[in-house]
C-alpha cells in the first residue's frame, strides 16, 4: 500500500459562506465522517497545514488583491465584489493555510516522507484571478503551489490537471504566459465561468501550455477517459512535468447539484490512475492533489473515497 497524506485542518469547517451557500462547512464534514466510517481514514497520514506568509500569495495575486481580502475580513464584510464568494473575519488566515496544506503537501511528497497527498481544502482557488475573488475561490492555492514547488523544490516543470466540471479561469489566466508551468482543463461547455474554449493554447511565450478540452452536458466517463488518452497524455510526453498537481473537483459527479456531467465514482477512480501514469512517466511519481469544487455531500465524498483508494493502491 501506499503511502497517502490526507492535509487538512479543522479551521477549513470555519470559512463561513452563510446560510444556503453550496460551498459550505458540511462539505468537509460529510468527507470526514465518510473516511471515518468507511475505514479508509485509518489508511491515511494526516498532516496538519500551516497558515504561508502574504509574501507567498503575491507570486499569483496583485498585493492589492491580498490586501483587499485581508482588510474586508478585518471589516466583518460577509462577500468578495463578485456577490458569490462569500467571506467571514477569519476566512483571510483560512484561505492562507488551505495554500499552506499544498505546500504542505508538495514538501512531504518531495522529501518523500509520503508518496501523494490529497488537501481536503476549503475555500477552493481555481476560479481566483490575479486580481480578484471569484466563484467562491479567494486565492489560487494550485497556481501559487506550482510556483511553491518550482522555487522550494528546484523542479522546473509543473502540470496543473484540473478535472473540476468548471473551467479554471483564474488558474489559466495567471499562468498562461508562462511556459514552465502547463494548465489542462476538462470541463461543462459552455457553463460556468464561460472561458475554456479549446482554442484558447495560451499566451505569448507560454503559448502551447494550455489545454483545454471543453465537453458537453451529459458528458460520461468514457468522453474523460478519452480525453485524458488521447489528449492529456500524448501533451505530456511533450512537456515532461517533473510534478503533477490535480485540481481535483468532484462537481462533474453524476450527482452534483452544479453540473449536468456524468462521472461516476468509476470514472473518478480511472481518472486518478490516469494521472497517476502520467507522475509515473515523467515526475517521478510526484503527484499531489487539491479539492476544488464537489457540491453533493454523497458524490463528493464517494468521489474522494475512489480517488484516494486509487492512490493508496497505486
Ligand atoms: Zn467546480
Amino acid at each position: 500500500m501506499k503511502k497517502v497524506a490526507l492535509i487538512w485542518h479543522p479551521e477549513f469547517q470555519n470559512h463561513d459562506t452563510g446560510k444556503g451557500h453550496p460551498e459550505r462547512p458540511e462539505r468537509l464534514a460529510a468527507l470526514h465522517r465518510h473516511l471515518d466510517e468507511s475505514g479508509l481514514g485509518q489508511d491515511l497520514t494526516t498532516i496538519e497545514p500551516f497558515v504561508v506568509d502574504e509574501d507567498w500569495l503575491h507570486r499569483g495575486h496583485a498585493a492589492a488583491h491580498v490586501t483587499n481580502v485581508r482588510k474586508r475580513c478585518e471589516q466583518g464584510a460577509t462577500y468578495m465584489e463578485d456577490y458569490e464568494t462569500m467571506l467571514c473575519p477569519a476566512s483571510y488566515d483560512i484561505a492562507r493555510r488551505a495554500v499552506g496544506a499544498t505546500f504542505a503537501g508538495a514538501d512531504a511528497i518531495a522529501s518523500g516522507d509520503v508518496d501523494f497527498a490529497f488537501c481536503a481544502v476549503r475555500p477552493p482557488g481555481h476560479h481566483a484571478e490575479f486580481d480578484r475573488a471569484m466563484g467562491f475561490c479567494l486565492f489560487n492555492s494550485v497556481a501559487i503551489a506550482a510556483r511553491y514547488i518550482q522555487e522550494t523544490h528546484d523542479l522546473e516543470r509543473v502540470v496543473i490537471i484540473d478535472w473540476d466540471v468548471h473551467h479554471g479561469n483564474g488558474t489559466q489566466h495567471i499562468l498562461e504566459t508562462d511556459p514552465s508551468i502547463f494548465y489542462f482543463s476538462i470541463h461543462q461547455f459552455p457553463h460556468y465561468p464561460g472561458t475554456g474554449a479549446a482554442d484558447e493554447r495560451g499566451l505569448g511565450e507560454g503559448l502551447g501550455a494550455t489545454l483545454n478540452v471543453p465537453v458537453p452536458a451529459g458528458t460520461g466517463d468514457d468522453v474523460y477517459r478519452d480525453a485524458f488518452d488521447q489528449t492529456l497524455i500524448p501533451a505530456m510526453e511533450t512537456f515532461r512535468p517533473e510534478f503533477v498537481i490535480v485540481s481535483a473537483g468532484f462537481d462533474a459527479h453524476v450527482r452534483d447539484p452544479l453540473s449536468m456531467t456524468r462521472v461516476s465514482d468509476e470514472g473518478f477512480a480511472r481518472m486518478t490512475e490516469q494521472v497517476l501514469t502520467i507522475a509515473n512517466d515523467h515526475a517521478n511519481g510526484r503527484l499531489l492533489s487539491v479539492l476544488e469544487g464537489g457540491y453533493d455531500l454523497e458524490g463528493l465524498s464517494s468521489g474522494v473515497e475512489t480517488h484516494l483508494k486509487a492512490l493508496l493502491d497505486a
